[in-house]
């Protein structure tokens, strides 16, 4: 349970770590809220020759509002995400799934910047960054990207950043009128982990008819992902019981769901239309209050 040997360094501004990311290359590696990090380091599951903690770089740590977006900065802790009174009023789903995460000490130390650049496949924000189209932007010495959320999680453990590139903010929309989100999970008892979690974001029209419907899954797949068949079954249809339920069915289609000691291929697949199913009711009926 001890670590292999490594550089420690401390930059206290994002240039300063972009340079020792420059120097180091892969031999380097950034650390965060460090609780995905570190308990992979102390298992020997991953290694570094340097490791550059973001902890002390300045102008990370922010939710605000700016030009009509909700932004998050990386180093935002999942507690700070869960109670930040602008995120409960403008965007609840990110609330709503920060609160779900772990315990209180894994989202006091944790960060929404350190989970997405993880991309553990049973985190619970990227359903939610997916249910949101958030972006995601970052930079790397001398260029900046805006990366959208469905192009950023690419496999296991696996996102679309580049080698020495830093994840500095997540972007979303003020949710609009009429809009119902939730965020639902079947959680592993030990560590809060998602065996299946689905994120909602559902605008009624005039009507009372989904105008649009998003649906974010994480916990099912070796990658969170859209269900895309479950939004087209719904969106310009009246939300009602039957069909919330024969839209939720479709959640995993063209999805091959994982197996593990928690749960079974199987049984996963199961979860994902059930949650799916209450997920949607909930959210079709937080938009018609
Ligand atoms: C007991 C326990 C229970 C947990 N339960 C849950 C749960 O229920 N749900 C859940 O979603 N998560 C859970 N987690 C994971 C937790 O949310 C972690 O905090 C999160 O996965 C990683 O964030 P971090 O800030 O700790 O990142 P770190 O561990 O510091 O870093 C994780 C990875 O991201 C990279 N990284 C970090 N910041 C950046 C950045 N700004 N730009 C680019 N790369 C970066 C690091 O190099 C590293 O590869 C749990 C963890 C523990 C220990």
């Amino acid at each position: 349970m001890i670590p292999a040997e490594f550089n420690y360094h401390a930059p206290t501004t994002l240039d300063e770590a972009l340079s020792l990311l420059d120097q180091f290359g892969d031999e380097a590696k950034l650390l965060a809220g460090g609780h995905s990090l570190i308990p992979a380091l102390k298992l020997r599951l991953s290694s570094t020759g340097h490791l550059i903690d973001l902890g002390r770089v300045s102008g990370l740590s922010y939710i605000r509002e700016d030009g009509g977006r909700l932004c998050i900065g990386a180093r935002a802790t999942h507690y700070e995400v869960e109670s930040s009174a602008l995120l409960r009023q403008k965007c609840p789903l990110l609330a709503e799934c920060a609160g779900y995460i772990g315990d209180v000490q894994v989202r006091n130390r944790g960060t929404m910047g350190g989970s997405l650049a993880h991309a553990d496949p049973a985190a619970d924000y990227p359903a939610a960054i997916l249910a949101l189209e958030a972006e995601i932007q970052t930079v790397k010495s001398g260029s900046k990207r805006n990366i959208k959320a469905g192009d950023f999680f690419v496999d296991m453990l696996t996102t679309a950043l580049e080698p020495g590139e830093i994840l500095t903010e997540v972007r979303v929309a003020p949710l609009t009128a009429k809009t119902g989100c939730v965020y639902l999970k079947v959680l592993q008892p030990a560590s809060g982990f998602a065996v299946v979690g689905v994120a909602v974001v559902v605008t009624l029209d005039a009507k009372g008819q989904c105008a649009k419907v998003r649906v974010g899954v994480t916990g099912a797949a070796s990658k969170a992902f859209r269900a895309y068949d479950t939004e087209k079954a719904l969106t310009g249809k009246t939300p009602d019981a039957n069909t919330i339920a024969q839209a939720a069915l479709q959640v995993i289609n063209g999805i091959e769901t994982s197996g593990d000691i928690f749960a079974s291929a199987e049984y996963r697949a199961h979860l994902a239309q059930v949650y799916a199913r209450r997920a949607l009711a909930k959210a079709v009926e937080r938009a018609a209050l």
